[in-house]
């Protein structure tokens, strides 16, 4: 295959790739975005493999390798794809970001270390560029290697979600930041391994300390910057391998993390700055962990079918409790049984409910809820004070009246669903528990709530049945 035919498949499949993130924007055309990408993605992979085989020195073995290679590699990623549960995804997410950290690190090494014959010896202002390009890989590569890992042992809740609140933590990170700009001098200067060392385990320490000191309820942004970040460091990579499609892939998906992270939050009324420099300027909340809110009041599920059958209108708030739970075939029974009966059912959705960006709007499609009747966290809010019982399903975090009302919670100022306006509020869960920012909730010791203790899915068959 010569090089203008390797060159035309990356521009073929870099056009597949925009489509592909323009399909994924919306729910109708989601499934036609990832055939796009599939696509792009083959013809990306069998012109890379091809040209890589024949510029070796032995066409026939590379070839074998890679294809062995990535057999294993595509058996694995296939076995865990099939495998994962819909609560298992964040933190599986979170692992593959992590393998492009550190495959953009060793990249950076192997271009180090062994330069590619064909683009020759590099001097003067070329050679410059190339030195700082092989740096700054390694360095992005280090963070979203270990600040990956750190999300996804908190998603996977094996570390505790509270934020990590080192003494000076602000100072270390400027501290870490100063000293790997004096090592990239230093490096250009002497070309020598040990300045590129040493940034290498401060940008992995510094990774690791920059998502460790951010709190749960600020995960969803962590996450999807990782994501950003790891655009950033492939197209570092595609630098160092003087590959452009992978430079407009990780271009691609970096600026599409970052706006999704910028969105998110907006979304969740927190600076990007803040967040990005690992939780800077959140040190002055200051909550009680174990407030008294007085006594809950408990409810069962004759008693909650008798209100629902009573209403007008109901909304249903979902959260992550209802993926654990597989709970949303039952609601999507519970929704079209009170419409048959004439009852007003819509579902308000926290842009960060679940523990993905649109996870309950995924699990609502799965249970072929009408797209109708899913409201985003503003209209719903306009609706609450008119609705005669909210259902919340197994939701916590993002219906916290603690984020309005009480000015040093970790979750301050977070936009929430405001269940509390509405008459009537059931609280479907299996404890009193707090939720993922493991702040306690006052909405459960409110006058108008009742708790219905046990499974999601368990609880809603029952009203169903009752109903
Ligand atoms: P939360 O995580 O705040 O709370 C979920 C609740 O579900 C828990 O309190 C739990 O209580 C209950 N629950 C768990 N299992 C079951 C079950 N089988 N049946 C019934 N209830 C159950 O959920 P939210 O969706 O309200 O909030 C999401 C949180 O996750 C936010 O803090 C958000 O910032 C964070 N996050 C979101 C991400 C995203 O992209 N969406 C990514 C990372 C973090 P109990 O144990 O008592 O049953």
């Amino acid at each position: 295959m010569s090089l203008n035919l390797v060159q035309a498949a990356y521009i073929v499949a870099a056009v597949l790739f925009v489509l592909s993130l323009a399909g994924l924007s919306r729910h109708e055309t989601a499934r036609r975005g990832n055939v796009f990408g599939i696509i792009g993605m083959a013809i990306a992979l069998t012109a890379t493999i091809w040209l890589a085989a024949e510029r070796a020195e032995r066409p026939g073995l590379t070839l074998a390798l890679i294809i062995a290679a990535l057999a294993v590699g595509a058996s694995i990623g296939l076995w865990r794809a099939r495998v994962v549960q819909m609560t298992g995804m964040p933190q599986l997410i979170a692992m593959l970001h992590s393998f492009v950290g550190i495959a953009a690190v060793l990249i950076g090494y192997n271009a180090y270390l062994a330069p590619d014959p064909l683009t020759g010896v590099l001097t003067g202002s070329a050679e410059t560029i190339h030195l700082v390009e092989v740096f700054l890989g390694i360095f992005i590569g280090a963070v979203t290697f270990t600040g990956s890992v750190v999300a996804a042992l908190k998603l996977s809740a094996r570390i505790n979600s509270n934020p990590l609140m080192l003494p000076h933590r602000h100072l270390l990170n400027l501290m870490a930041l100063l000293a790997s700009a004096g090592l990239m001098v230093w490096f250009v200067m002497s070309h020598a391994l040990l300045p590129l060392l040493l940034m290498t385990l401060i940008a992995l320490a510094f990774g690791w300390h920059l998502v460790a000191s951010i709190g749960g309820g600020d995960m969803p942004i962590v996450v999807s910057m990782l994501n950003s970040y790891s655009g950033w460091a492939a197209a570092a990579a595609g630098f160092l391998l003087g590959n452009d499609l992978l430079i407009i892939t990780g271009a691609l998906v970096g600026s599409a993390g970052a706006i999704l992270s910028y969105l998110m939050c907006q979304g969740m009324n927190r600076s990007f700055i803040s967040v990005i420099a690992g939780g800077f300027g959140t040190e002055g909340a200051t909550f009680e962990a174990d407030q008294d809110y007085g006594e809950h009041r408990e409810s069962n599920a004759g008693e909650v079918a008798e209100l629902l059958r009573r209403a007008k209108s109901v909304v249903i708030t979902p959260g992550y409790g209802m993926a654990v739970a597989r709970a949303q075939a039952p609601v999507a029974d519970l929704t079209s049984r009170l419409r048959k009966q004439g009852i007003q059912v819509r579902f308000g959705i926290h842009p960060v409910a679940g523990r993905l960006p649109g996870h309950m709007n995924v699990l609502l499609a799965e249970a072929r809820v009408p797209y109708d009747l899913v409201l985003g966290l503003e209209e719903t809010n306009e609706q609450l004070p008119d609705a005669d019982v909210v259902l919340v399903i197994g939701a916590n975090d993002t219906v916290n009246p603690a984020a309005v009302d009480e000015p040093g919670s970790p979750i301050a100022g977070m936009p929430v669903l405001e269940v509390w306006k509405a008459r009537e509020v059931v609280v479907l869960k299996r404890s009193m528990a707090s939720g993922y920012a493991g702040v306690q909730n006052p909405l459960f010791f409110r006058d108008n709530t009742r708790m219905l203790f046990g499974d999601a899915k368990d609880v809603v068959e029952d009203v169903v049945r009752l109903l």
